[in-house]
């Protein structure tokens, strides 16, 4: 048997997307012992009740001890003080890296931590789920998803090359580009369109001519899209914007003249106007299907009459 690429993989944090890796690193044989670490004893306790793991740690450190490759899986706000709370046991020669969603204000709070010698190289999969904790980790998230890695400059190129194999051995295609180009890209294609949904469903919730019944009712009329999207977890999210301030506000501008101009040409009955940004954006969504980002089944290949899927994957 050949040995695994990380002897000791060592995952702080075990909710959607760090218990993901664990099941997908057994799937492809990519660690040899899997070391879990969470903050809080219930979150540990049911990791190890479905067996994401090979030992269980209430203290980050004791798991990044001897690691090989250390991820942490947490709300980026909580990167800074766990990196500082395990750099003391990182081996020599090890990775560290991370799954946030945002990675200019990542690397700014980890990368003072890190000791010399240990490779730090950040690293967001654009997959995911609405829902969270270890309960909602399944091994085919990455499977055809990108992870974007955005290593600082000067870091060790064969450390880099290492963890994109393991992220292609979770599945997942790999591209690498900077912290602030992947900031920007995720503003318009992920943390906008959730600050919206966000919004909207916050807007319906206000309404007092429309019941509660009604928002129910009548939610297939594109509103229960959004109703998913604003499900997702408040902590990761508020944390996103927090630390992606600059790129949203940025995209946000830019939407909101855009809307301004939709307004005009709805007020002045400009119909043209209208139909060929529809047009566009049709092709669109027929480029990512065919970009293998999204089933082209009706209503999101929903099973109708048995409820949504639960592994219905967002970006
Ligand atoms: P999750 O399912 O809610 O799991 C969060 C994990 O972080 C849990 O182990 C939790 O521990 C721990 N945690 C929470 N607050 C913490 C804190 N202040 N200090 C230390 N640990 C803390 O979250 P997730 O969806 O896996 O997201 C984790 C990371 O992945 C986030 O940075 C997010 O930006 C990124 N991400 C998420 C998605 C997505 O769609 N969900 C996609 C790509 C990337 P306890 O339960 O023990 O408190």
């Amino acid at each position: 048997m050949t040995e695994p690429l990380f002897p000791r993989l060592a995952l702080i944090g075990i909710g959607l997307v760090g218990g993901s890796i664990a099941l997908a690193a057994r799937r492809g044989g990519l660690a040899g012992h899997v070391a879990i670490s969470s903050r809080t004893p219930a979150t540990l306790a049911r990791a190890e009740a479905l067996k994401l793991g090979d030992s269980y740690h209430a203290d980050p450190a004791v798991a990044a001890r001897d690691a090989d490759c250390v991820i942490l899986s947490i709300p980026v706000g909580a990167v800074g003080a766990v990196t500082a709370a395990i750099a003391g046991v990182l081996k020599p020669g090890a990775v560290i890296s991370d799954v946030g969603s945002v990675k200019t204000s990542v690397v700014a709070a980890m990368k003072p931590h890190i000791p010399k010698g240990v490779h730090f190289v950040p690293a967001h999969p654009v997959a995911g789920t609405e829902y969270s904790g270890p309960d909602a980790a399944f091994p085919e998230l990455f499977d055809n998803r990108w992870c974007i890695l955005t290593p600082p400059e000067g870091t060790d190129a064969a450390a880099v090359e290492k963890l994109a194999t393991f992220w292609r051995g979770l599945g997942a295609n790999v591209e690498t580009m900077s912290p602030e180009h992947h900031d920007l890209v995720l503003a318009i294609t992920s943390h906008v369109p959730h600050l919206i949904a966000y919004n909207i469903v916050g807007t319906a919730a206000d309404l007092e001519s429309v019941t509660q019944g009604e928002v129910m009712k009548f939610s297939a009329g594109g509103f229960r899209d959004f109703t998913r999207i604003a499900s997702s977890d408040p902590t990761m999210w508020r944390d996103v914007f927090l630390n992606n301030r600059e790129a949203v506000l940025e995209m946000l501008g830019r939407f909101t003249e855009d809307l301004t101009a939709l307004q005009r040409a709805i007020r002045w009955g400009d119909g043209e106007a209208l139909f060929n940004l529809f047009t566009r954006t049709r092709e669109i969504r027929r480029g990512i299907i065919a970009a293998g980002q999204e089933t082209a089944v009706p209503d999101f290949g929903r099973p109708h009459g048995k409820g949504e899927d639960p592994k219905e994957s967002k970006a």
